[in-house]
């Protein structure tokens, strides 16, 4: 059963990847629309600093726990967000269950070219998904208008959008609106991993929590400041709620 758990002070929806694929395939299907996002170790820094992307979290439909960073600070929190549910897995299982049913996507982000070879990837897995639209991430403010009418007109049930954290958020949190009946969702690097830009980590070390250390390996120059410094933020992030806690308890 899904259930909100708040972790740092941002509301998760916990529930199991099962029940994740089932409760977004009949928000998509009914034309619903909405904001969905991951929240991981990243996501939790950058909300700590970044008002606007705490901001889209909190006023987002759906939020999904991703990776171990989350999954062990909630838990020494007391609060734990079991599930693992990071779009790079959800996403083709969403399209694989939703295929049968004419799901149709467009896929906005990442480099030029990359999320047309993403979608041809995904179209080749699942025959039955309708690809309605791709556009690349790295576009002007005076491009939006434009940007935004095309989706309209294709009339995705799901749009993602992968232009990283904080940008997707944001980005989702400020048009989301203008695009009634089409649920928006932040993936993040998706389409580098799905277009095979970008190796993503083998089966056995994402089991054991280390993709991230996968990640760092594969894009050391980008990511050592995410996930290096960016994870001992973390850490006395949930050490100091952890304190806080603690004194309120103490005071009680
Ligand atoms: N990106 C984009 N527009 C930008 C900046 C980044 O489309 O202005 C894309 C980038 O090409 C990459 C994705 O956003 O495909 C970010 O991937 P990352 O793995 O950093 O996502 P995160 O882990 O931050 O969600």
């Amino acid at each position: 059963m899904a259930d909100r758990v708040s972790f740092l002070n941002i509301n998760f929806d916990r529930m199991p990847e099962s029940e994740a694929i089932e409760v977004l395939l009949a928000r998509l299907l009914k034309r619903q629309g909405g904001r969905v996002y991951y929240g991981n170790a990243h996501t939790m820094v950058t909300a700590a600093r970044n008002p606007a992307l705490a901001q889209a979290l909190e006023q987002g439909d759906l939020l999904l726990a991703d990776g171990s960073g989350v999954r062990w600070g909630s838990a020494f929190l007391g609060t734990p967000l079991v599930h693992n549910l990071n779009g790079t897995d959800l996403v083709p299982s969403l399209c694989k269950n939703g295929a049968a049913k004419n799901l149709s996507i467009y896929l906005l982000g990442a480099k030029p070219n990359v999320a047309s070879i993403a979608a041809a990837n995904l179209k080749k897995a699942y025959p039955g998904l309708i690809i309605a639209g791709t556009q690349h991430g790295y576009f002007s403010d005076s491009e939006t208008p434009q940007i935004l009418e095309a989706i309209r007109v294709a009339r995705p049930h799901l749009l993602l959008v992968a232009m990283g954290v904080p940008l997707q958020e944001i980005w989702i949190d400020q048009h989301a609106n203008l695009l009634p009946g089409i649920t928006c969702m932040g993936v993040g690097g998706l389409f580098d991993f799905v277009a095979l830009r970008i190796a993503r980590a083998p089966y056995f070390i994402r089991v054991i929590g280390m993709e991230w250390l996968w990640r760092l390996a594969m894009e050391p120059n980008r990511m050592w400041r995410r996930y290096i410094i960016g994870n001992l933020v973390f850490l006395s992030l949930v050490l100091s709620f952890a304190s806080t806690l603690n004194q309120g308890e103490q005071t009680t």
